[in-house]
């Protein structure tokens, strides 16, 4: 006879008391307080090894009886034929690390594939106009944090500036939507940003820095590339789903309720990835082509706030949001040499 230690279960109350089974031959007899029954062994069914992990054996009577792992038990028929190919499995732990990697993997690959690609299909689906709230309630986030002051550049000033804006968008496929704003800012310092439903703004501390008009046009036609590739939308899809999985997996509904009702301080802070950012100084490029502007413009604008920003390194400034300055600039130079053929859409 064998006797086992453990608790006892029955099944119906939410209890477990001190327990012992003894097991002969044929039978096995429980004892638990007042409890004393005895089973058939092969009524019996005992849970599978599980690395050293306790064991259960549950009764017929539907109670279960748990206690540690021990080689007896192994002696006493099983509940699963699967036990074999886990425990084999369990042993090894280069296939644990396998299945580490695989599933490491297949998240990073969503992540960096399959993410973008299910945020661009939706995305063509949002239509500008249900964007515009979003990027109406982001600036006035902007202006109400103080970021934006109402600009001082006179009326002179800007009228050219909105003309030619007007030129850049006028034939593109989002022509309805956009809105540009001018913002003094002591905070962004020089700079440009496009928001949700076609809203850009420019500050007038932007507006300064660039030498000519063809600058202030190079700039604008950049934003107009994140508007017409729907850049803005894209990235909070990303990173909202992103954060919402965090929070499903960590439980943190804190942290999903913190980017919901953050959602125009995201659209405010929303930094493009490099492959954005190379994709709006394409579009750029071309459109400023096809408007009789030179995209060396551009180059000449970057190099020149890249010099100032060197100087006044903030955390808004306009070239630490657009990293790679230099591969930039000399595509903004190749892109000047070469001739426009196709219209930009
Ligand atoms: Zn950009």
């Amino acid at each position: 006879m064998t006797r086992v230690e453990g608790h006892y279960y029955d099944g119906l109350n939410p209890v477990c008391v001190s327990a012992g089974m003894d097991f002969s031959d044929q039978e096995a007899t429980l004892t638990a307080g007042a409890v004393s029954e005895r089973y058939a062994i092969s009524h019996l069914r005992i849970s599978p090894r599980i690395g050293s992990t306790g064991r259960f054996i549950t009764l017929p009577n539907g109670g279960q009886f748990a206690c540690a792992d021990c080689v007896f038990l192994d002696s006493v028929p099983q509940e699963s034929l699967l036990e074999g190919p886990v425990a084999w499995l369990e042993e090894r732990w280069y296939i644990a690390l396998a299945c580490i990697v695989i599933v490491y993997s297949t998240l990073l690959a969503g992540y960096f594939f399959g993410l973008p690609a299910a945020a661009t299909r939706i995305v063509a689906h949002i239509p500008m106009q249900a964007e515009q709230p979003l990027g109406k309630q982001a600036l006035s986030w902007m202006d109400g944090k103080g970021w934006f002051k109402p600009t001082n550049l006179d009326f002179d000033t800007r009228i050219p500036i909105r003309n030619g804006f007007e030129g850049l968008y006028k034939d593109l496929p989002s022509k309805d939507y956009y809105r540009l704003e001018f913002r003094s800012s002591k905070v962004l310092g020089p700079n440009a940003l496009a928001l949700p439903g076609g809203i850009i703004v420019i500050t007038d501390e932007m507006v300064k820095v660039a030498a000519s008009m063809e600058e202030v046009m190079a700039v604008l036609a950049h934003e107009i590339g994140h508007v017409e590739l729907r850049h803005t939308m894209r990235s909070v899809l990303q990173n909202s789903v992103v954060g919402a999985a965090t929070a499903m997996v960590t439980s943190d509904a804190a942290s999903l309720s913190v980017a919901v009702a953050g959602l125009p301080m995201l659209l405010a802070q929303t930094k493009y990835s490099r492959e954005f950012e190379a994709a709006a100084d394409d579009y750029a490029f071309r459109l400023l082509r096809q408007k009789g502007y030179s995209p060396a413009a551009f180059a000449s604008l970057m190099e020149r706030l890249a010099k100032k920003d060197k100087k006044q390194m903030g955390v808004f400034a306009y070239i630490s949001s657009h990293p790679m300055t230099k591969e930039r600039v000399a595509a903004a130079r190749a892109a000047a040499k070469e001739v426009s053929t196709t219209p930009v859409r």
